[in-house]
């Protein structure tokens, strides 16, 4: 991927469902914020070791939505999440490639 690909120029909530990320190759990214919950990569949702999914989808809730969105340096998102989890971070090249995977058929 190149870095136009991974760089967001833009980062807004579209609507209270979903997180836009306008990218700099002029790709946008429309996230659902429930799966953007799911999909959080860091060590309390997913182990470590064996990559195994930690996180009960069941435990999130239907109305899950983001309550900050700050950028880490010029790698990543955090977010902190409505059902009190403040630790996930979305590197920008993760965003894309879950892009990729939700639009694919
Ligand atoms: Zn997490």
């Amino acid at each position: 991927m190149t870095d136009a690909e991974t760089t967001p120029q833009r980062i807004a909530q579209d609507g209270p469902r979903t997180l836009l990320v306008a990218w700099t190759d002029g790709h946008e990214s429309r996230f659902d914020v429930r799966v953007l919950r799911l999909a959080c990569g860091c060590a309390q949702c997913v182990d470590e070791w064996t990559g195994e999914n930690r996180l009960d989808p069941a435990s999130v809730p239907d109305d899950v939505h983001p309550l900050k969105v700050e950028s880490v340096g010029r790698y990543a998102l955090q977010i902190e999440w409505s059902d009190g989890h403040a630790s996930g971070i979305y590197p920008f090249r993760r965003l894309r490639e879950l892009d990729a995977h939700l639009a694919a058929p």
